[in-house]
């Protein structure tokens, strides 16, 4: 059946500026990371990805190694592009990155000008694109020079393969620094996707205002830690879930009292007539310094219930004061 994209998909979501920049993206966005390997079912992949987008998700996240198996990810998006959803390509922000391990030898991980050059080669065959929309670097590399990590995020720029480019998982002075080389380069660093939730609130501790002072956006990765942050796991762990798959959230992080603290906050949840995810995405965006809240989706179900958020961001000071002592570092 031809997809018909939905008219009033900007009607749907609201949207936020990228710190100074032109790019504007969804309060949420959707991430690849799980969900749309080549182990998951493609015709699952494709009714979330057309449901986000009639939604007004036009952003949509991957990286060279997700999977499984790594790179699938990235070769399934490029499927679904096309099929249907690549007539949309000026309206749809697609963002890939590199730094993580993704083949053999020193190239195949971390910030070399050759690794990251690479990569993206890698990444645009895989998805059959002549060029994605933001290009990260996804960690700092301890052996490289930032100079040369952030000369080749220039280049991507400069060879029209990136439009805009990005770091992740940099602590506040490692983003200054790479900022402030990008600067001269004559290529902004427009956004920095670092991992926030209210089970790991290390942005609060300086990232947040090293880049709102730098005017560079942020879009926060795993807001409802990986599942953490909603009902999941309240009955024990379905076979279906990420937890049972352990694949990166582990079933021990299923504990006793993680159970008590997430069942407190879905009560506080349950007060303003929300999910326990609904209100973490409402937690994440409450902080300026966030454009965007990137989620994982499994079903179109929980895509649609998490989107809902959105018509209830608003968190009075009250009921911050009852989330803060149960949004702890550490359980997520
Ligand atoms: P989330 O914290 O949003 O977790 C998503 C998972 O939570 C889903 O796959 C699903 O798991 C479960 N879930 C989501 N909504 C609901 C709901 N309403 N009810 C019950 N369970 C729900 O984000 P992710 O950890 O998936 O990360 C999101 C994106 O962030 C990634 O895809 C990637 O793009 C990016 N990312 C970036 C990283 C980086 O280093 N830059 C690292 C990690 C992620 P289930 O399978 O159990 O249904």
């Amino acid at each position: 059946m031809t997809y018909e994209a939905a008219t009033d998909r900007y009607e749907q979501t609201p949207t936020r500026r990228v710190g100074n920049s032109g790019l504007v993206l969804p309060e949420i966005s959707l991430g690849l990371w799980h969900n749309f390997g080549s182990v998951d079912d493609f015709d699952n992949q494709r009714a979330v990805l057309h449901r986000a987008f009639d939604l007004g998700v036009f952003h949509f996240d991957l990286a060279n190694n997700y999977g499984p198996i790594p790179g699938s990810a990235e070769e399934n998006f490029g499927k679904h592009l096309k099929a249907d959803l690549g007539k949309f390509r000026d309206e749809l922000i697609i963002s890939t990155k590199a730094g993580y391990h993704m083949w053999n030898g020193p190239f195949g991980e971390w910030g070399s000008r050759k690794s990251l050059t690479a990569s993206l080669n890698q990444s645009l065959s895989r998805m059959q694109l002549d060029y994605v929309d933001i290009f990260y670097s996804h960690r700092f590399d301890p052996n490289t020079p930032l100079e040369e990590t952030m000369g080749a995020l220039a280049s991507a720029v400069h060879s029209g393969k990136a439009l805009y480019v990005g770091v992740s998982n940099y602590n506040a002075e490692q983003t200054e620094r790479a900022a402030a080389i990008l600067n001269d380069l004559g290529v902004p660093l427009t956004i920095h996707q670092p991992r926030y939730s209210m089970f790991d609130r290390t942005p609060e501790n300086g990232l947040f205002t090293t880049l709102e002072h730098l005017s560079i956006g942020a879009i926060v990765f795993s807001p409802l830690a990986q599942g953490l942050l909603t009902d999941r796991y309240f009955a024990g762990i379905p076979e279906d879930s990420r937890a049972a798959r352990a694949h990166f959230l582990q079933q021990n992080s299923i504990t006793e009292e993680y159970l008590e603290i997430a069942k407190e906050l879905n009560g506080l949840a349950a007060d303003r007539g929300q999910t326990l995810a609904q209100l973490a995405l409402a937690w994440v965006l409450r902080q300026s310094a966030v454009s965007s809240a990137l989620i994982g989706a499994s079903s179109v179900k929980q895509l649609e219930l998490n989107l809902a958020a959105l018509n209830n961001k608003h968190l009075a000071p009250a009921e911050l004061k009852a989330i803060e002592p149960l949004a702890k570092h550490g359980l997520g």
